[in-house]
């Protein structure tokens, strides 16, 4: 990974990112797989080199053999012919298509990939991930909020987007959509042959960052794309009850489930004469009567686990 993150963070700030072979030998393997999937191309010999004789200008290459090759000093004219072998010279170019191709197929990503600002910012495809559609995205540059107009004007019915960067960037604010900002080499490890994207790393990163509700156990506020909705008093049954949702963010917990673990908090193992369905549905409708906003039945939602049991999910709440 030591090239392929040294290639990204090139990449960042010149485009083609080159590669030396000198810089290739210090991590033969990881070379020989870059080039085997086709990421990085030889690119065409230099003409030129920096000359070794008075180290202050790039002097022409002169080809003898396949591993002997010349330059000659155009300053100092006693300097005599410097032999090197050419095959040092060799330089490979990051294939940013061919790199992106291999992710969108990696993560299943669908669509065409096409370059949406010169050599800046490229258009990956989309993605389904629980009922919800992405837009990804991925930007050569740093200077991700020099995006963000792009962003806000840009044609679609999806309005979340994932940008994959080459580093750590800081995030975008936009206006008229949602966008998560996720470093490329969070996702890729190098195996003996092959880069190997890890495909749940990458959609469990989508569905968290993308949670449009949030619940802070700290003191109860329920908060929806930054807006605070209402509060649930700590250490309430109506609390307890989405606590044990929420730490199943878009996971069905059964009835019975949350009914156990709201009596374990409460210390109340005995007071209750509910059954837990009983006890579920008072819970849901008291947290409606408190948040008192209608999302709150598009986040709480009564569901079935995998088994068939009645369950309830805390979920985003997507528009209606
Ligand atoms: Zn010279």
């Amino acid at each position: 990974m030591v090239l392929l993150k040294k290639l990204l963070n090139n990449l960042t700030f010149h485009s083609p990112a080159i590669l030396s072979e000198e810089e290739g030998k210090q991590h033969p393997k990881e070379l020989e797989v870059l080039i085997l999937l086709g990421i990085l191309k030889q690119d065409t010999f230099p003409q030129e080199r920096w000359c070794p004789s008075c180290e202050n200008e790039f002097v022409p290459i002169q080809i003898v053999s396949k591993n002997r090759a010349f330059s000659l000093c155009t300053m100092n004219e006693e300097a005599g012919r410097d032999y090197f072998d050419p095959q040092n010279l060799k330089v490979w170019q990051f294939d940013i298509l061919r790199f992106l191709g291999l992710i969108a197929k990696e993560l299943k990503i669908n669509g065409e990939i096409k370059n949406v600002v010169a050599n800046d910012l490229w258009q990956v495809g989309s993605i389904k991930k629980d009922n919800r559609h992405f837009l990804v995205f991925y930007s050569r540059t740093n200077d991700i909020n020099s995006h963000a107009a792009f962003f806000d004007a840009f044609k679609s019915p999806v309005r979340a987007f994932v940008i994959f960067t080459n580093a750590e960037t800081p995030l975008i604010n936009l206006n008229r959509a949602e966008a998560i900002v996720m470093p490329i080499a969070d996702f890729v490890e190098l195996k003996t042959k092959s880069l190997s994207w890890d495909t749940n790393a990458f959609q469990n990163h989508l569905l968290t960052a993308f949670r449009q509700v949030v619940f802070y156990p700290s003191n109860g506020d329920l908060v929806v794309l930054g807006k605070r909705l209402g509060n649930i008093t700590p250490s309430s049954p109506e609390y307890f009850f989405v606590l044990v949702l929420w730490e199943s963010f878009n996971q069905p917990v059964s009835h019975n489930d949350i009914f156990s673990y709201c009596k374990e908090k409460l210390s109340k193992q005995k007071d209750y004469t509910d059954t837990a369905q009983a006890f579920c549905n008072k819970m849901n409708s008291n947290v409606k009567k408190l948040i008192k906003n209608n999302a709150v039945d598009r986040i709480f939602v009564s569901t079935k686990t995998p088994n068939r049991l009645n369950a309830y999910k805390m979920t985003n709440p997507n528009p209606e």
